[in-house]
């Protein structure tokens, strides 16, 4: 089968938009980017919108359907989530205007099929309407992604363990978070349960649970403020020293370059 080609066009609070295909199609991972940068990124790894088979919406904070409208109703990609999350979109007072066209209501926990793609939603803790994680398999590999959770709870950590390729948040440094000038109810909102994974807690979940499964981290979601890729970078390449894994940190608000998977 066509090799697997991941691509994270723009990755955090400003927007978030991830490509998962191959050479000829593929899916893409939230729509947190506007219609004329989606049509140029796609161009530069030799696509077209119409070679987008659909577009998976994690959950309905702003910097990951800024584009969605737009992607529906100009490029006509069928939108992909669950019923709650497609009504906060339809209740964000940032996205002008409704959301009906081109929309499939998906369930947690059942699988649905797009051409070669496998594509399971599961549960994450966070504070949107609604939150969802995708597992993806294709050609006998396992791709996982969660980019904004606030912990890691069982219903995660089954997908995570299984992940050859696993694109999580490693969203701030606690010390950094703590000396910053943000309010201490943002703060707080940040740290909680239901707001954002540091780089911590998402090196020690990886360190204590991933076996050889696992080739393939791209950090994700990085903060501004409270966060630099060479922190992020030192403590999950401590954490996971001594194991054969490749890492990325996800630029924040460039494309990545394109990963092939062998
Ligand atoms: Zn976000
Ligand atoms: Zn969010």
């Amino acid at each position: 089968m066509d090799k697997l080609r991941f691509i994270s066009f723009s990755s955090g609070s400003d927007g978030n938009c991830y490509f998962l295909g191959n050479t000829n199609y593929g899916i893409l991972i939230d729509a947190g980017i506007g219609p004329r940068v989606l049509k140029k990124r796609l161009k530069e790894i030799g696509l077209s919108t119409e070679n987008i088979m659909g577009v998976f919406i994690t959950h309905d904070h702003y910097d990951h359907i800024k584009g969605v409208l737009p992607f529906s109703e100009v490029y006509h990609l069928p939108i992909f989530t669950t019923e709650t999350i497609f009504d906060g979109i339809n209740h964000n007072y940032r996205v002008k205007g409704k959301l009906f066209e081109g929309r499939n209501f998906i369930e947690k926990g059942v699988p649905v099929q797009v051409r070669d793609f496998t594509i399971e939603a599961f549960e994450v803790p966070h504070d949107g309407h609604d939150n969802v994680g995708y597992h993806i398999s294709y050609d006998g590999k396992q791709f996982v992604i969660a980019t904004d959770l606030g912990h890691i709870e069982e219903t995660q950590a089954k997908h995570f363990k299984e992940a050859n390729i696993l694109v999580i948040e490693s969203n701030y440094d606690l010390q950094m978070l703590e000396n910053n000038d943000y309010s201490d109810f943002l703060k707080e909102r940040i740290a909680g349960k239901y707001g954002h994974l540091c780089n911590d807690e998402t090196a020690n979940f990886i360190a204590e649970n991933c076996d050889e499964r696992l080739t393939h981290v791209f950090l994700c979601h990085l903060s501004s403020h409270s966060n630099t890729p060479e922190i992020a970078y030192q403590c999950i390449s401590q954490k996971l020293c001594g194991k054969n894994i490749n890492i990325t940190i996800l630029p924040r608000t460039s494309p990545c370059e394109l990963v092939e998977f062998e």
